[in-house]
């Protein structure tokens, strides 16, 4: 069987960064090393970690008080933020626990903050188009100065109250077509709104690899990555709207050979929080078939 693998399969730059930093302090024999929450939607990933020493406490969207142990004589422990970034109030929640802290939030999530914050203050209410459940959009909301709205519809934006002045962003994850669509609703229902096409580069090339894959005569596509994984899934529906037979899977063994049979070429691409062995175990069984 023919693969095809999207140039852009895998982590992307702010996932590295967040691993890289957690790693470094359970490789210096820091411990225990903390995420709250997931440090990235990858099951699997955080499993290997959690075998490197660093250990996931809080909830899935930083938002539950954490119950760790005293540190025990010797230990001292550090609190790394998730790559999807965290409230201000989250922050001092963190920081008021007594322990080391260390941001590992996205950069790009941290622009998004940046100008959500510096518009909030100067009086704009704040639209993030975004999931209001995911993490990054919780954690936005955090700076809108209990002014902002996450929508991802036309009717959600028809349901908000007449705002003058709006600062209007993405989570990082989202379709560009949306975004471009429902930024210019919102135009022309409110006054004054500043549009920020805040989805991550990372983002845009992997949405653009998908549509490149069918173009280059990809019969079905394979995606894989975490169900919990914003882009992943983001991907495996942008893959369904090629009409194209879509796979989102977390791990190889999930691939049912006979139903793989059924194609000759094959396009494979997997999520910003997808590790390179995942997908490579991915591309091995198919290319065997
Ligand atoms: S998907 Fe984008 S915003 Fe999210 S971690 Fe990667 S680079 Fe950062």
């Amino acid at each position: 069987m023919k693969v095809l693998r999207a140039k852009s399969a895998g982590f992307c730059w702010g996932v590295e960064r967040a691993i890289e930093i957690t790693r470094d302090y359970a490789h210096q024999g820091r411990k225990p090393v903390y995420t709250d929450g997931p440090l990235i939607h990858n099951r699997q990933m955080m499993e290997k970690l959690s075998e490197e020493g660093i250990r996931e406490v809080g909830d899935y969207q930083s938002r539950a008080n954490i119950a760790v142990n005293p540190a025990a004589p010797g230990e001292n422990p550090v609190m790394v933020v998730r790559a999807h970034g965290i409230s201000p109030e989250r922050r001092n929640y963190l920081k008021s626990l007594g322990m080391d802290f260390k941001d590992a939030t996205c950069p790009d999530v941290g622009i998004i903050a940046g100008k959500i914050r510096l518009h909030a203050k100067k009086g704009y209410a704040t639209i993030i188009f975004g999931d209001k459940n995911h993490p990054e959009a919780i954690g936005l909301l955090g700076y809108t100065e209990g002014r902002g709205y996450c929508i991802t519809s036309k009717a959600d934006i028809d349901a908000l109250p007449a705002l003058e002045r709006v600062c209007m962003v993405s989570q990082s994850t989202m379709f560009m077509h949306e975004f471009a669509e429902l930024s210019e609703y919102a135009r022309q229902k409110f006054k004054e709104v500043l549009v920020f096409d805040t989805i991550c580069q990372a983002t845009k090339d992997r949405q653009t690899d998908v549509v490149a894959l069918a173009r280059q005569g990809a019969q079905a596509i394979v995606v894989i990555g975490g169900h919990h994984s914003a882009n992943t899934v983001k991907l495996a529906s942008l893959a369904r709207l090629q009409n194209l037979p879509t796979y989102h899977i977390e791990t190889a063994a999930e691939l049912s050979p006979e139903e793989m049979k059924k194609f000759t070429v094959i396009g494979v691409t997997a999520g910003a929080s997808t590790p390179e062995f995942l997908i490579s175990e991915v591309c091995a069984k198919l290319e065997a078939l």
